[in-house]
């Protein structure tokens, strides 16, 4: 998501994933920021705050501003349409949650998944203009899993997640990068979920299984590793060196990077 903030933060995501050697498949977060207001977009529908129509308006006018600044006219055009007809579902959403004063699980995750949704169809558009052969995925028509009642992560379905997979794959052209939206999945019925806040770093972690991945990488638009968090330690700093034992500590504590 950070890595994913303006246009230009697209296109140093396009050049990293230009250079990669192929065969290479990239997971995308929502552009910085998105997910939280798609998030009080529910939250104010469900509440009769007419105010979710702007922040949906808002969302939209950032995707499309950021589309007409780096993809090539023609591509671009498809892709706002596309971006239109979501934003369209998506107010249709927002307004039954309106109605039926309907702020639960299923609005969220249908809705706050959108952002992936977005920032992967950009991503492909962008590396296709880079004369690569890029195909985005929809992780809701792949990946499968059964919320978890509590506030776990769900559990994914591997079995079925590879058949769905592999239709994909069967039913699209072999392309040279994948670009698969993080964060969201379906259940076995088809319906939206997904795996709960900062979950696109889980996401990368269940495609790299399920396309036999051998490395993973996870990138972040961060100046580096801090000695604290500095929103509560405001002498924080970045540190100069960080050994393999001390970054697997510090990820075993669960040291956010955001
Ligand atoms: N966009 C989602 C979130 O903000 C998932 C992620 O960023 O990993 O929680
Ligand atoms: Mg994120």
């Amino acid at each position: 998501g950070s890595s994913l903030r303006t246009g230009g933060h697209f296109s140093r995501v396009a050049d990293i994933i230009v250079a990669a050697p192929p065969p290479r498949a990239v997971i995308a977060s929502a552009m910085s920021g998105v997910t939280d207001d798609l998030a009080r977009a529910v939250e104010a529908a469900a509440q009769r705050d007419p105010g979710y129509r702007e922040i949906v308006a808002a969302l939209q006018s950032r995707h499309v501003d950021v589309v007409r600044e780096i993809i090539p006219a023609a591509a671009a055009v498809t892709l706002i349409e596309k971006i239109e007809r979501d934003v369209e579902d998506l107010n249709e959403v927002l307004r039954a949650a309106w109605i039926l004063r309907d702020g639960s699980r299923g609005t969220y995750d249908m809705v706050m998944g959108q952002g992936e949704i977005w920032a992967a169809e950009i991503l492909a558009a962008i590396l296709t203009a880079r004369g690569l052969a890029a195909s985005a995925m929809d992780a809701r028509e792949v990946l499968v899993v059964e919320p978890s009642r509590s506030r776990a992560a769900p559990t994914v379905d591997w079995k079925r997640s590879r058949e769905q997979l592999a239709a994909w794959s069967a039913a699209h052209p072999a392309s040279d990068v994948l670009v698969v939206t993080g964060f969201v999945a379906a259940t076995a019925d088809g319906v939206p979920a997904t795996l709960g806040r900062n979950g696109s770093d889980y996401s990368a972690s269940i495609f790299a299984a399920l396309l036999d991945a051998q490395e993973i990488h996870i990138w972040s638009d961060v100046d580096g590793v801090m000695s604290a968090d500095p929103r509560l330690v405001s002498d924080a700093v970045v540190l100069e060196s960080l050994s393999y034992q001390e970054a697997s500590e510090l990820a075993y504590f669960g040291a956010k990077l955001t």
